[in-house]
């Protein structure tokens, strides 16, 4: 659910020092804004028409067709983020913004029109990417214009949901705190102290901005909300409601937000209570739960600001790096040139995205697997000798603690995971770098079911994971601070 493509945007507008002279001739640098713009939109409908025209001739969407779809879609999505770095880092965009047009030192204005032009190319992308996911869905796309613009107001809604406390840490960061506080941002900790501050924050009130700004309704009284109310008492799970959310029947998902009860909400698509059984239901919704159950959401935080403490305060190290790639280079290391700082730009950037996405893809995969264990539970009956399997159903079943996995509950996950799976038009076998493939998130659920004495292997894996890295990051973010202390760095 974490907008990446968005939090990269913010990062490369907002995250890193970006010139902010005005250009020597700011019309032509708009101008190749302009240009970008439009080559990245003229791509994305490229991708969606065409797509949708090979639908079209074939008469149904072959794999092969939805696999260059997903794929090109990524790229897509890379692009864009790309083209931003490119827009602020090289066409000197904040230049403009805040020299040219002279917006500097205004509140929100200057942040908005600067991360403006990936705002609006990711809408233009999204808008050609949607003939493409019509024809993949089989739904007809061009007869009618109302649904283009729903469906660009559902996506922008549900992005902004997600940007609306990020774009408010921005504006407390840099207008409020920078006034009232002109030294504060001097401290090498104040980023790291703010951004825990910040995150802590909007973990536990996000989900007031998500209901805000999705379409979503509490789940009527009925079966369905009864039975996952049992699975709550039996988990010991609160939450502030369950919701459903409208989607418009576009998306099968579900998700849970906020660390605190009280704003705490698991919300279930439309699409995906249509189209699983309430069994499958309910072991989605314990996977939810097991998110929460794992705490996955206070590591990741704590994970996010730990690395940044620690990158904050390696910039020392990194500017020695920066010096040692000059001797590589040919060039005169004391004259500056665009061809330079874009090596040291990208070898930064490829060890740290490196670093990233090795470290946090593992972690992801793993939190999905433990809370895919937990989706299994709250649907298995625990019993060594299922089947027959025991359902948990009624009241008498309400006080029974949640037990180990068994085969048909494991099933009952499986079924539900490809079910999902399907519904969203996504190969079981294409690789997710946060979640891993459904194939292989079912094959690891099938070896739990045949030998259940694996899960604790499993379990003591993950946390050791999680303890290796904590005290990983801890210790770094110690060396650092002492190191500053002693007043080796700075
Ligand atoms: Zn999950
Ligand atoms: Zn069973």
């Amino acid at each position: 659910m974490i907008p990446i493509p968005l939090l990269l945007a913010l990062f490369l507008a907002f995250g890193v020092d970006a010139p902010s002279a005005p250009p020597d001739d700011p019309r032509e640098a708009i101008g190749r804004v302009v240009a970008i713009m439009a080559a990245v939109a003229a791509a994305s409908f490229g991708l969606g028409l065409w797509t949708a025209f090979r639908v079209r001739r074939r008469g149904f969407a072959a794999a092969r067709v939805r696999r260059a779809f997903f794929h090109g879609s990524r790229v897509m999505g890379m692009a864009t983020v790309a083209a931003f770095g490119w827009i602020i880092h090289q066409e000197d965009w904040p230049g403009v913004v805040l020299g040219t047009w002279g917006w500097r030192g205004s509140i929100l204005v200057d942040d908005a029109l600067l991360i403006a032009p990936f705002l609006v190319m990711q809408v233009l992308s999204w808008w050609g990417a949607f003939y493409g996911e019509r024809a993949i869905q089989g739904l007809p796309a061009m007869h009618s214009g109302r649904s283009v613009l729903r469906h660009l107001y559902l996506r922008e809604r549900q992005s902004l949901a997600l940007v609306l406390p990020i774009v408010s840490i921005f504006v407390v960061r840099n207008d409020v705190v920078g006034r009232l506080w002109p030294r504060w941002q001097e401290d090498p900790f104040a980023e790291t102290v703010e951004l825990a501050v910040l995150g802590v924050l909007v973990l536990s009130v996000s989900p007031i901005f998500i209901r805000m700004a999705w379409p979503t309704r509490s789940l009527p009284d009925g079966p369905l909300r009864r039975r996952l109310q049992a699975v709550s008492r039996r988990s010991g799970f609160r939450c502030a409601d369950i919701l459903v959310w409208d989607t418009d029947h576009l998306m099968v998902n579900a998700c849970v937000t906020g660390i605190l009860p009280r704003f705490r909400y698991v919300l279930l698509s439309d699409a995906l209570i249509d189209s699983l059984t309430p069994l499958e239901i309910a072991a989605v919704f314990g996977h939810e739960i097991g998110h929460v159950a794992h705490r996955h959401l206070q590591y990741f935080l704590f994970f996010f600001v730990g690395c940044l403490a620690v990158l904050t305060m390696a910039s020392d190290a990194f500017a020695g790096l920066e010096t040692w790639i000059a001797t590589l280079t040919t060039a005169d290391p004391t004259a500056p040139s665009a061809f330079r700082d874009v090596i040291e730009g990208l070898v930064v950037l490829v060890a740290v995205g490196v670093f990233f996405g090795v470290v946090f893809g593992h972690l992801s995969r793993r939190f999905e697997r433990q809370a895919d264990v937990y989706g299994c539970k709250v649907v298995s009956c625990g019993s060594p000798d299922c089947p027959p399997h025991f359902d948990f159903e009624g009241p008498k079943a309400d006080d029974l603690p949640i037990r180990g996995v068994c085969p048909t509950g494991v099933r009952i996950f499986a079924d539900a995971l490809t079910s999902v799976a399907h519904q969203n038009g996504i190969d079981v076998e294409s690789r997710s770098w946060r979640h891993g493939s459904i194939a292989s998130r079912k094959a690891f659920l099938q070896r739990l079911a045949v030998s259940p004495e694996r899960e604790i292997a499993f379990q003591r894996h993950v946390r050791n994971v999680r303890y290796a890295l904590g005290g990983g990051l801890v210790a770094s973010i110690g060396v650092a601070v002492a190191a500053h202390w002693l007043g080796v760095l700075r």
